[in-house]
């Protein structure tokens, strides 16, 4: 027999799937704008010990309603009763209510920053499944949260004195934010660089933490750079500037000089994170792009991918 595709479920039916698999609440949803939010979710067992930069799963029924405008889904009763899970990093609140540096261990939940992708990046891919679920949702609200918390991208092998630099495209910051507060409890002595690429200023969710931990570690420096503000799309724009991209930055020495540092192989490590053309990522088959991703920039700098110390190259993407 074939079912008939459908878009919800009733409510009978939905209740006990609900009590059933949900093993979390979204404890807090700080909206950074309509397509923007951090949440902070609790999970009912507690919270694994973890280390800064892994990730976990969290997952909704595709019973849940979507957000408006996105893209159309249509299931059939079956798929509609399954759960749809996703990965994401583990961010951080970075500061305590008191404005002092707060680490990942210092919360009761997980800190997550998400963005709302309402369309496949083709018009001939599947909808979004998870986001325009996840934005729905209010405080209170119950979800998964996978208990396995995994993940290789983690701090090792750094020495107290070595730069560090953080690279990322847009909600890529979470990870290396969660690394960053670790870091600077661990006394960390050496420059720590996070450098994050966004559309517009907009963008961007941690930008008074930044600040406020910019005045207490001297050591500590946050960068973001736009793609779709005025200044990068208006040649009339009195600071017209274009589109800037982190790898300009590195390969023309911006980067190093805004952070104060040489970035020299010898002592530094690199953490990447997000959009895979960032990364530079070239899928076998594929043409390499226009603008080489940060991964083959860096080997012409003299870093490696291999073996967890100083020159070590480390990678997240998202897709
Ligand atoms: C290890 C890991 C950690 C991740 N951590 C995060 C995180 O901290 N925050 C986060 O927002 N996402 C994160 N993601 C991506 C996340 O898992 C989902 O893919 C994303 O939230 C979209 O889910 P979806 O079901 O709505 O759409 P999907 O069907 O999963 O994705 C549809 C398309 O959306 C685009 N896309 C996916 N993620 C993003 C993104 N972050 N920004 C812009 N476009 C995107 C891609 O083109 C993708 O093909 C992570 C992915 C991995 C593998």
């Amino acid at each position: 027999m074939i079912e008939e595709p459908m878009t919800t479920l009733d409510d009978e039916k939905v209740l006990p799937l609900r009590r059933t698999h949900y093993n979390a609440t979204l404890v807090e949803r700080i909206n950074i704008h309509d397509e923007l939010f951090r949440i902070r979710v609790r999970p009912d067992a507690g919270i694994r010990p973890f280390e800064p930069g892994q990730y976990v799963a969290l997952g909704l029924g595709n019973w849940e309603p979507r957000i408006q405008p996105s893209q159309e889904e249509v299931l059939d009763e079956k798929r509609l009763q399954k759960l749809v899970r996703r990965a994401y990093s583990i961010s951080c609140p970075l500061l305590d209510p008191s404005g002092n540096l707060a680490t990942c261990a210092d919360a009761d939940f997980l800190e997550f920053y998400i963005t709302l992708v309402r369309h496949g990046a083709e018009l001939t891919s599947k909808a979004p499944a998870l986001t325009p679920r996840l934005f729905m949702l209010a405080p209170g609200d119950r979800m998964v949260a996978e208990n396995k918390i995994t993940g290789h991208y983690t701090l090792t092998g750094i020495g107290p004195d070595d730069t560090v630099l953080f690279m990322a495209t847009g909600t890529g910051e979470a990870p290396h934010n969660a690394m960053a507060a670790q870091l600077l409890r661990s006394g960390h002595r050496g420059k720590i660089i996070n450098a994050t690429t966004v559309r517009q200023r907009a963008d961007v969710g941690y930008a008074a933490e930044h600040e406020r931990l910019q005045q207490q570690f001297p050591q500590y420096r946050y960068l973001v750079i736009t793609t779709r503000d005025p200044e990068n799309l208006d040649p009339a724009h009195p600071g017209y500037i274009g589109k800037q991209y982190l790898q300009q930055f590195f390969t023309s020495g911006r980067l190093a000089a805004i952070a104060d540092d040489p970035l020299d192989p010898a002592n530094t490590h690199v953490f990447l994170c997000g959009n895979p053309a960032m990364i530079g990522i070239v899928r076998a088959g594929d043409q390499p792009p226009q603008t080489p991703g940060m991964l083959p920039l860096l080997v012409q700098a003299g870093f490696v991918n291999e073996n967890a110390g100083p020159g070590h190259v480390r990678y997240e993407k998202y897709w």
